[in-house]
């Protein structure tokens, strides 16, 4: 039986979108695919100089990078996000939703509207309006030729969440459902989607609750005993993006050191 070749057009180094990529995993997700050859939006909410110095550093290792402001739980911000990207690079072709905040750190009775509001229009309607725009121009019913979406997600949404972070690890169950359904809606449009759950990584989302205490309280609790680098994610989503991954869709990977 002869082996079928399996499709790579869609999978060849394009334009690659990634939210909240001005630090943390979006950053390191930003550099990564660049080295892979991506032309590549670094989206963020508030840090410029960060996301600067992030462009920065890919340019001077020879690779392409623009800055685009924009809070991608807002869909008119989303719209000039995608429409910024037409401008510099073309249609995108690959997409990581990664923007993701842990919110209020409360018992889920303490939770407000206000609080929920923000904590599921930026981590779950932000995935939605994001790939939305990017199926705009993936999609061949829209003139595209395919494309990858990569979801962002994390081990809470298995575990249920640390003490305070239920409503967090809510919002990211949502993601993972979220990647399963997509993924039956656009899977014959030769768009893949895929997601990944990450454990505890070291970044700037774990300080306000506990920062480098609660990363060495953790640590022994994961079997591979210690916690997670950025990088280590973004090797796993660059993967993902690539024509190596050509046959992974409609799932969501660990990528939490055992946990
Ligand atoms: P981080 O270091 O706090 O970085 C968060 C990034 O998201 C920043 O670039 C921030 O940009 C951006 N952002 C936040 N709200 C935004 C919005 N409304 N619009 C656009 N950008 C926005 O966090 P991280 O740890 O890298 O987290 C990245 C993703 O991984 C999140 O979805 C998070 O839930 C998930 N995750 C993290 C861990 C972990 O342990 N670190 C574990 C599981 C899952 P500004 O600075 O400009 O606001």
């Amino acid at each position: 039986m002869g082996v079928v070749p399996a499709p790579t057009s869609a999978n060849e180094p394009g334009v690659l979108v990634v939210t909240g990529a001005s630090r943390g995993i979006g950053a390191a997700c930003a550099v990564l695919g660049a080295r892979a050859g991506y032309r590549v939006v670094v989206n963020y909410a508030r840090s410029h100089d960060a996301a600067m110095e992030v462009v920065a550093a890919i340019e001077r290792a020879g690779g392409s990078a623009i800055a685009v402001r924009g809070d991608v739980s807002k869909p008119a911000d989303v719209d000039e996000l995608f429409m910024q990207t037409d401008r510099h690079f073309g249609r995108v072709t690959a997409l990581i939703n990664n923007a993701g905040i842990g919110g209020a750190i409360r018992p889920i009775e303490d939770h407000t509207e206000e609080t929920l509001n923000e904590l599921f229009r930026t981590n779950i309607y932000s995935c939605i309006y994001c790939a939305g725009a990017a199926i705009r121009r993936m999609s061949p019913r829209h003139g595209g030729s395919g494309g990858v979406i990569v979801n962002i997600s994390s081990a809470a949404a298995r575990l249920g969440g640390i003490q305070g972070m239920v409503a967090y690890a809510a919002s990211k169950g949502a993601v993972d459902s979220f990647t399963t359904g997509l993924g039956k809606e656009v899977g014959k449009d030769g768009i893949r989607v895929v997601g990944i759950r990450p454990g505890m990584i070291a970044t700037d989302i774990l300080e306000p609750i506990g920062g480098v205490t609660l990363m060495q309280a953790t640590a022994p609790t994961i079997p591979l005993g210690r916690v997670g680098q950025a990088e280590e994610i973004a090797q796993a989503a660059i993967w993902l993006l690539s024509p190596a991954a050509s046959y992974v869709h409609g799932t969501t990977i660990d990528v939490s050191g055992g946990r």
